[in-house]
């Protein structure tokens, strides 16, 4: 067999957030580089343009004295009407693009996690919470991909800016240059401080709204619970807890990006000034011309724009990076153990099942079944019975290889279920669970569910055969009528759709967790002939609750503490006087 202490493939860490995510999107590197490209050339046009300012001007206070001359004046309006419009095209272009980089990367994301899902092992499942994960899959990647879409061509333009700028503006003249920075450094000084008190909320908020998620998720998932349990009060006040902490970190967080806005404009205003004043002096000294001052007014504002820009960007880059983190973390769990390869024709299975010196613990470090082995001939119905917390649920999560066994190995037919593909095996295997599961859709689509090329005929048999013929044909739509997760069907015939889907589903061995909801006893008795009937001809193994059912079993397995203590027919074991017997005695006294 397969080794199976190795089950999970490692995947590496990689370094950080950033490079995952450059890594991440390298099929889309076109898109990455033609917005780079764009914004560039947008902002290296727009930097242009105030030098042609600063010779308009200087041209018409010249023409003033010496005569204007009209066509170089003209000629430099046109250029400089000519960059912009060519620095909006460019602008335009990468607003189209950045969204499809950003969106294109999002589906990507989607795609990924969702189907990573179905490929991490079962015990990730155990120990976080759906509404997290929930929460990673849809808000986390929603709030990287508007991140990115926003914040990468802003910082490509503003870094282009701010570098193109300041060797623009000391070209032109140094004094005024370096008058600039300092007025706008002081601005970005001011933004740092209040930015760096809003910090830790961004992260904080994010992980606030995956634990509300959680917790609404378990409020909805458990909602009839909570109402017999009369736990409103409890549930709402962790609720409003982390309701109110939500509150107090997103406004935190709003504030400081609200300040923003007041602190860019009270940043470029103080340049204005500054510019202005040293820009005044260095005319009357006759050091520069007015031009000048006209082309530092706008460099001012180019300067300071993207200063600005990129203090802002902080706010949204920690959240994204922080929700990046969280995706790349579910991205990058170990997945479950490679498929078999051995060829195994379903059609042709018998239903032999062999446990051979199995032994599992959810945690290695707590193994619960130490040497479990077991032969099961084709077509046996074997009963498994116990005190709750015995282990009966951990062997069929083990035949099924929802968990992997730590060692031994299971064989159906003679063939270890590790060298076969977990499709081979799950079509080899039918279960109807304690927890019905329908799902949004028709009757037909609920039966049928993942069999293909099903004819009317086989579902209307199945129907039938599971005593659902008069609910079906009593319903408007029949097999097409709708029918929900949690509306529409009673539990009883639920539980009679999904003996039906196994039904149909005819795989040689079946796999029941016997029903302890209480129904009438007429859907009890339905419910048991369906049972009967779809048990015919296969291998079953019945989780037995009740003892009564499963006096007919051809081997009952009495697990205490994940090991067998005893095993025989219903009537060896009563004859033998053991742990059974007082089991099946003391539910006898007590029905
Ligand atoms: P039964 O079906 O007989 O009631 P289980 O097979 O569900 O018992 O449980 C056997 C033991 O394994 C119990 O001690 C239980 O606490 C533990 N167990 C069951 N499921 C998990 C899980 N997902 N993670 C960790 N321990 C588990």
């Amino acid at each position: 067999m397969a080794e199976k202490q190795t089950n999970v493939t490692s995947t590496q860490k990689a370094p950080n957030t950033m490079v995952k995510l450059m890594r991440y999107i390298k099929p889309l590197w076109g898109i990455l580089f033609a917005i780079v490209l764009f914004s560039l050339v947008g902002s290296v046009l727009s930097i242009i343009i105030p030098t042609f300012f600063r010779d308009i001007v200087d041209k018409t206070q010249d023409g003033i004295v010496h005569g204007f001359d009209v066509a170089t004046i003209m000629n430099d309006i046109y250029i400089s009407l000519a960059l912009l419009a060519g620095s909006f095209v460019c602008n335009l272009i990468q607003s189209y693009i950045a969204p499809l980089l950003s969106q294109r990367m999002a589906q990507r994301m989607r795609r990924d996690t969702n189907q990573k899902a179905n490929k991490i092992p079962l015990n990730y499942f155990d120990t976080t919470p759906a509404g997290e994960i929930l929460s990673t899959m849809t808000n986390d990647i929603d709030t990287l991909s508007t991140s990115f879409s926003s914040t990468l061509p802003m910082l490509v333009t503003a870094t282009a800016m701010l570098v193109g700028c300041t060797v623009l503006m000391f070209v032109t003249n140094a004094v005024l240059a370096v008058t600039t920075i300092i007025a706008s450094l002081l601005g970005m000084v001011l933004s740092g401080i209040i930015l760096s008190k809003g910090a830790p909320y961004f992260k904080k908020n994010q992980d606030l709204i995956a634990e509300l998620n959680s917790l609404v998720n378990e409020d909805i998932q458990g909602h009839l619970v909570i109402k017999a349990f009369n736990a409103e009060q409890e549930t709402t006040k962790a609720f409003d807890d982390t309701n109110r902490e939500l509150f107090d970190s997103t406004w935190r967080t709003q504030f400081v990006s609200a300040l923003m806005a007041p602190l860019s404009i009270f940043a470029s205003s103080l340049s204005y000034i500054f510019v202005c004043v040293v820009g005044a002096m260095l005319v009357f000294t006759g050091n520069t011309q007015i031009g000048t001052i006209v082309a530092f007014i706008v460099y001012a504002q180019l300067f300071a724009t993207p200063i600005s820009e990129i203090a802002q960007s902080a706010g949204t880059i920690q959240p994204a990076i922080a929700a990046g983190s969280r995706i790349f973390s579910v991205l990058e769990q170990d997945e479950m153990e490679d498929e078999g390869t051995t060829p195994v024709d379903t059609q042709t299975v018998r239903g032999e099942v062999d446990f051979d010196h199995v032994a599992f613990g959810y945690n290695p470090s707590n193994i619960i079944v130490h040497d479990f082995s077991c032969h099961v001939e084709p077509g046996q119905k074997v009963a498994i019975v116990g005190p709750t917390g015995a282990g009966k649920s951990t062997l069929i999560n083990l035949l099924t290889r929802f968990y992997e066994v730590n060692d031994g190995d299971i064989r159906i037919d003679g063939t270890s279920i590790y060298d076969m593909s977990r499709e081979t095996l799950h079509d080899t295997i039918s279960m109807v669970l304690q927890e019905t599961w329908t799902f949004e859709g028709t009757m037909r689509d609920n039966i049928v569910y993942s069999k293909k090329g099903v004819s009317d005929e086989e579902v209307w048999s199945v129907v039938e055969q599971c005593g659902l013929g008069d609910y079906v044909r009593a319903s408007a739509d029949g097999l097409d009528t709708m029918i929900g997760e949690d509306a529409g069907l009673s539990a009883g015939q639920k539980q009679l759709v999904t003996i039906a889907r196994a039904m149909l589903d005819g795989a040689p061995i079946l796999i029941l967790d016997e029903a302890t909801s209480s129904v009438d006893t007429r859907t009890e008795a339905v419910i048991s002939a369906a049972i009967d009937k779809l048990m015919e001809g296969r291998t079953s193994f019945v989780i037995a609750h009740r003892l009564s059912t499963i006096k007919n079993a051809d081997k009952i397995l009495v697990l205490k503490d994940g090991d067998i203590i005893e095993t025989g027919t219903h009537d060896e074991l009563m004859a033998k006087g053991g742990f059974y017997a007082d089991l099946y005695m003391s539910q006898f006294d007590t029905n």
